[in-house]
């Protein structure tokens, strides 16, 4: 018997289409083929399980064969397999139409590359790399005839009987001459890893030779023997399949490692996820150190469908902060055969989101409760993202109370109430608003820390590059704070108090300092502003605003609305004491040329101590120190 037929299609040959149309992504031929296979196998366990299928289901494999020199590439399965009827209507009939009606659908977004690759065309993605592709095919079904599919890419095909002894179904692919790439090893191996690597079903992709132990008692010199034995690509358990309580540490690690052989550094720690209602989710999540590096391009969390590896391209479908995290996510409600917009839009993909982060700030809560000490050394390589996560969602930073730290300068860390409570008494202005006093680094702004210790102030360290932004956040939904850099200004302005200072100069003589600091000092930049300090104070200090320092900070980092509004001028603030000595002795001077020399060098040293002195000015200062050493002999 041997039926010659048309497939029944309005498009008069729609291969060429295909091919042309998936042009970025060919190869995930491989993909959809390996994932039929894999559903025919399963299918099969599930119909013998329940006792409609009559067959010992035994060990399935999936097995991977090339043959060059014929130009073959053909995809073995042990599953249901299929009939004539079967195959009349699914491939002839159903993949078919199913094929068509997904042209027509994205024809027109086809050179809108890069959603491709998430689309599955199922079956006909064979005829992107096929010239001819035939189908053998035994059904599970006793007294059922074996059938061969024939089809060269025209509508018209060929089903006639095989004499396949087998259950289960091959797909023989004929690959087309632009397509040779197909045929090499290599390039099978790669694909077979990059999508198949979890799949639920052993494939079989060559041979390996294994090294037999060794009999007992063996003379010392005997070589082992060697057996040929299949060579299984994929692991089809992975750990996230398994229960939580079934895996102890060193299994998230193995599997961290299966996952990202290429990366040496071992997690903080993991997630795992496994959500039944409303939706199936299963997933690792984990925590790599990273630092302050916000720039991670590799080893991305992958995103699966029931084992099979569909991208690991996520944004829009976990929130932006987890991006920063590494791991896999499975779930076969994760609409995949649309595209990026459709996906962003979708309330599924938006419940999944908001579970995953739900989840995660779970998960830091009991971290911090089981282990504070060990949660609090490791917050360093994740404050990123949990405060990138407070920034962006919400949902976190409500729940953000209970496990995002304020470290001190000290290394102590606070939650926020903790800190709360213990700066209120000392650090409430006298508007009744409570400061908080930050530093970005420990060093370049020691002075500062030191000015506002010696008050009994407590300092913050907010050194990561989204502390703006962060402090944004906190300001605009804590009542009654605000957040204030220790060198944004003097330190007695920082936190306002109610009393007044006294100073040992008069208006007229604060006028006339004031007069000739600025006749010295031309630079823009610096606003010059007069404080009645304790004497033992610096002279001269040099503050930063921290209004416009902070718009710079966030301009730098991004976001906020704030490109197109041109760069922030760097704005400084002079702050000089009247009760220092140097202020008595600038009023007294009488020659100009000694004003101006003190005035510069205080200046200078005022710059120097943020840092501000550099390049051809600090060499110039050194210089001017010498000559100052060598005349005082
Ligand atoms: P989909 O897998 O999305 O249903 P496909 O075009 O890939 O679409 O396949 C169409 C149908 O053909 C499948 O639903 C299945 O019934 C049948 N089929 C494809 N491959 C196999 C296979 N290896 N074994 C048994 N049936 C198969």
């Amino acid at each position: 018997m041997t039926t010659k037929g048309n497939i029944n299609v309005s498009v008069e040959n729609i291969f060429p289409l295909i091919k042309k149309f998936l042009y970025s992504d060919h190869e995930i031929f491989l993909r959809e083929l390996i994932s039929n296979a894999t559903d025919a196998t399963l299918k099969l366990k599930h119909l013998t399980r329940i006792g409609e299928a009559k067959v010992e289901y035994g060990n399935p494999i999936i097995e991977v064969k090339i043959d060059k020199d014929r130009k073959i590439l053909s995809i073995a399965d042990q599953g249901i397999g299929m009939s004539a009827e079967e195959i009349e209507k699914y491939i002839n009939q159903i993949a078919f139409s199913g094929a068509e009606e997904f042209l027509s659908k994205y024809k027109d977004t086809a050179k809108d590359a890069g959603i491709i690759g998430h689309f599955g065309l199922g079956f006909y993605s064979a005829f992107m790399v096929a010239e001819k592709v035939e189908i053998v095919s035994k059904s599970y079904k006793e007294d059922t005839p074996a059938v061969h599919w024939i089809c060269d890419g025209s509508p018209e095909f060929i089903l006639k009987k095989s004499d396949k002894k087998e259950r289960g179904t091959e797909i023989i692919l004929h690959i087309a001459e632009d397509a040779k790439e197909f045929l090499e090893e290599y390039r099978i191996r790669e694909l077979l890893l990059k999508y198949n690597k979890f799949m639920p079903v052993p494939i079989k992709f060559g041979t390996k030779t294994e090294t037999l132990p060794l009999p007992e008692g063996a003379e010392k010199d005997t070589k082992p023997e060697t057996k040929e034995v299949d060579n299984i690509i994929n692991n089809p358990s992975p750990a996230w399949t398994k229960a939580p309580g079934d895996l102890k540490e060193k299994d998230y690690l193995d599997f961290y490692r299966e996952l990202y052989p290429m990366q040496f550094e071992e997690p903080l720690f993991n997630i795992h996820l496994n959500v039944d209602y409303p939706f199936h989710l299963t997933g690792i999540l984990y925590f790599p150190k990273l630092g302050n590096n916000i720039n991670i391009e590799k080893d991305k969390i992958q995103l699966y469908q029931n084992q099979v590896f569909v991208t690991d391209e996520v944004k829009g479908i976990v929130p932006d902060f987890l991006t920063l995290l590494k791991g896999v996510i499975d779930s076969p409600d994760i609409p995949l055969n649309v595209s990026r917009s459709y996906l962003q839009a979708d309330g599924a993909v938006k419940k999944i989101s908001s579970y995953i982060t739900k989840k995660v700030a779970d998960k830091m809560a009991s971290l911090f409760n089981e282990n504070r000490e060990d949660y609090e050394k490791k917050w360093n390589d994740i404050k990123v993202v949990i405060e990138y996560g407070m920034i962006s969602e919400d949902k976190f930073y409500e729940r953000s109370d209970k496990f995002a730290l304020y470290p001190n300068v000290e290394g102590k860390y606070f939650l926020w109430n903790e800190l709360e409570s213990k700066i209120k008494p000392v650090q409430t202005d006298k508007d009744g608003k409570l400061i908080i006093l930050y530093a970005t680094h420990r060093e370049e702004q020691y002075s500062y820390i030191q000015s506002a210790k010696e008050k009994g102030y407590e300092v913050i360290l907010l050194d990561s590059p989204i502390v703006p932004h962060l402090i944004q956040k906190l300001e605009t939904t804590k009542k009654n704070i605000s957040f204030a850099r220790v060198d944004a200004d003097h330190i007695n302005n920082l936190i306002k108090k109610e009393e007044t200072q006294v100073s040992k100069l008069n208006d007229k003589e604060k006028e006339s300092l004031k007069k000739t600091i600025e006749e010295i000092i031309d630079d823009k930049k610096f606003t010059l502003q007069l404080e009645d300090l304790d004497s033992n104070e610096a002279p001269f200090i040099i503050t930063q605003p921290e209004f416009m320092r902070r718009m710079k900070d966030m301009q730098a980092t991004g976001g906020g609305g704030m490109f197109g509004m041109g760069n922030f001028p760097e704005m400084y603030t002079l702050v000089v004491n009247t009760n220092s000595e140097l202020a008595a002795t600038l009023l007294s001077l009488k020659k100009k040329e000694e004003k101006k020399e003190k005035i510069t060098y205080a200046l200078d040293l005022a710059k120097l101590s943020q840092n501000l002195l550099k390049g051809k000015e600090l060499t110039e200062f050194i210089q001017k120190s010498y000559r100052n050493l060598e005349s005082e002999k």
